[in-house]
């Protein structure tokens, strides 16, 4: 750090994001990226008049996007806002919503981003306790009275709360905001997105990183109540007006178009997802029933770190979390079966 970041910042602790190794050597089984190619109509989306057309600033409000999505969630386009990745939509939630004597609740065990962002803006956490077996115990978080985000299903452990536990969390804090970071939503979990109709309180987030293909792209989408919609709105206005890219929003408009072809790869995912799940359990490993293109699991013969290095040596690589209460497992993504075949051969020969 050098002596002229603010005082605030003194001691900041940042995000440290999953290991990115591209350059093919590696199976990479540690970010939840899809193995699935993007739709052919993304593929063939961008034309020369698009490129041209990077001269000019894209349209800030990102109206055709907006009415597509709309269409595909049921909702009005009022009801959507559009940001560079769905971290940035955390990022303008917690600064628009959470006061600074106020506190952000999450589940204990969850996406280590969350208090990154908390430190961030100078606002307290409030880390609620889990169920036995790493289960998120919603009513731990009914009549908290504070705000509170929730990743459905959680991360890393890819557990999943019913539309009816989010209903009585959102219905039991009125007077606080309410955020479900439905990241994985799309591999098995129910969404909370026709509930926005009823409850202002209530934001839901999407990313395209995950289910469509589109990491690279960058496209968070968070969907709520028209007026806090407009809360976040002005609060990206006043941090990067242009934060959707042109390039960005004309690959995700033929995304949404493509959205039969996602779901598919989803379901392939899925029956990987099974098909991995059996097979590990029949190896001796613990695996947490999973709603998520990921797995989290551990094996009594082995620590956490070593399977880590373990696999790394061999050119796999999963995430491991140093946090001592999760440290004996690793969260394994969903691949294609190829990659998933190669992975439990190298985990046969290690254990
Ligand atoms: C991956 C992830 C996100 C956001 O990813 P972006 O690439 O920024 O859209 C948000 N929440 C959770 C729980 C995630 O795992």
């Amino acid at each position: 750090m050098s002596r002229y970041i603010k005082k605030d910042y003194k001691n900041f602790i940042s995000y440290t994001p999953g290991e990115q190794k591209n350059d093919g050597s590696y199976i990479k089984l540690n970010t939840n990226e899809s193995p699935y190619a993007p739709a052919p109509a993304v593929l063939n989306a961008l034309s020369r008049a698009d490129l041209e057309a990077l001269r000019l600033y894209p349209d800030p409000t990102g109206r055709t996007l907006k009415e597509k999505l709309a269409a595909l969630y049921g909702v009005e386009s009022d009801n959507i806002f559009l940001s560079n990745g769905s971290d940035d939509i955390l990022n303008f939630a917690f600064m628009a919503f959470v006061d600074e004597d106020e506190a952000i609740a999450y589940p204990k065990i969850s996406y280590s981003f969350y208090p990154v962002i908390a430190r961030l803006h100078g606002i307290n956490v409030n880390r609620v306790a889990m169920a036995d077996g790493l289960m998120i115990d919603y009513r731990n978080f009914c009549g908290l009275g504070q705000n509170i985000v929730i990743p459905n299903p959680n991360a890393p452990t890819g557990q999943a709360l019913t539309t009816g536990q989010i209903e009585e969390i959102v219905r039991t804090n009125p007077d606080h905001l309410v955020l479900i970071d439905e990241a994985y939503v799309d591999f098995g979990a129910e969404s909370a997105i026709p509930l926005t109709k009823q409850y202002d309180n209530l934001l839901v987030s999407r990313t395209f990183s995950k289910y469509a293909s589109f990491a690279g792209g960058r496209l968070g989408v968070a969907v709520g109540n028209a007026e806090l919609i407009k809360d976040l709105a002005s609060i990206q206005y006043a941090t990067n007006p242009y934060n959707v890219n042109r390039l960005t929003m004309k690959l995700a408009e033929a995304t949404v178009d493509s959205d039969a072809y996602y779901r598919a790869n989803a379901e392939k995912i899925r029956a990987t997802r099974e098909h991995v799940t059996a097979a590990l359990r029949k190896m001796g490993f613990s695996v947490l029933p999973s709603l998520a293109n990921f797995v989290f699991v551990r094996h009594d013969k082995i620590d956490g770190r070593e399977l880590y290095e373990e696999l790394k040596k061999r050119y796999i690589l999963v995430r491991h979390f140093d946090d001592p209460a999760i440290s004996n497992y690793n969260r394994i993504s969903i691949g294609s079966d190829e990659q998933m075949d190669a992975l439990l051969k190298e985990l046969a020969e290690i254990i």
